[in-house]
């Protein structure tokens, strides 16, 4: 029997403003945790905001980047430590936007993971191909290269992180992966897992892209996928509670 946590993770990405923030948070605080973990990952400046109002729910919240440093000279980057001291407990690293519009390397987004679990954050490591690598057929390679700086971090830390599978070319778009196609893909994720640590079967692997209240249900009731990662519908509290219901 795994020890997998299912979770729900909303990516609010650059969206939100203290009001309508405000409201999103009491539906989401009200609503508490069901047998799903659930999380919120906000834009920095509403980490305070998270900490009043979920500070004392079983709610999770968190950061959608951090930086690879403990601290110094590094202008405009934001550490493990500081996430913590506003009770975060959750990080988001190499989401796609990330890698697309900041360059983010596979590399940096391993030493990013590695700096939130030293720090004592759960990373949540994207991963996922865009359309072309999915149509030449290099999806599992591609991930398996988005995975491999992380491996140290996977043998050594199964228990502290999060991977969330997100094909590039459903984030945001409507289209969803199919359920037989995310399970495909959560598979062979979970048995590249499987070459770095025995603990494999307790790694909570996500779903992300498009996923909605009315698709969650099937996505989540595959036997690799643990929960989602949700964008655009973790805006709207009905919406995100009708996915955390799903869960
Ligand atoms: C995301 O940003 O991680 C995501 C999955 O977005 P959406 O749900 O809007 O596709």
């Amino acid at each position: 029997m795994s020890e997998r946590t299912r979770w729900v993770i909303g990516n609010w990405k650059m969206n939100g403003s203290l009001a309508t923030n405000a409201q999103l948070l009491e539906a989401i605080a009200a609503r508490g945790s069901g047998s799903a973990k659930v999380a919120v990952c906000a834009p920095f400046p509403y980490l305070t905001q998270l900490q009043r109002s979920l500070g004392r729910t079983a709610i999770a919240y968190g950061a959608q980047d951090l930086s690879e440093h403990k601290s110094g000279a590094y202008t405009g980057q934001i550490s493990a430590a500081m996430l913590s001291e506003f009770g975060a407990t959750i990080v988001l690293v190499g989401h796609s936007e990330r890698r697309l519009y900041n360059a983010e390397s596979s590399a940096l987004v391993a030493a990013k993971a590695a700096s939130a679990v030293a720090g004592g954050l759960t990373p949540v490591i994207c991963v996922g191909e865009t359309l072309a690598e999915r149509e030449s057929g290099r999806a599992e390679a591609t991930i398996a290269v988005q995975l491999a700086p992380c491996a140290a971090l996977i043998a050594s830390s199964s228990r502290n992180i999060v991977i969330a599978y997100e094909p590039v070319w459903a984030i945001g778009t409507g289209k969803t992966a199919s359920p037989a196609e995310a399970q495909a893909m959560h598979a062979f994720i979970r048995a590249e897992l499987g070459k770095l640590t025995p603990a494999a079967a307790n790694i909570s692997l996500l779903y992300g892209g498009s996923v909605k209240a009315s698709n969650a249900r099937e996505l989540f009731s595959q036997p690799d996928i643990d929960g989602g990662l949700i964008g655009g519908a973790s805006l709207i509290a009905e919406d995100f509670l009708g996915i955390v219901s799903a869960a």
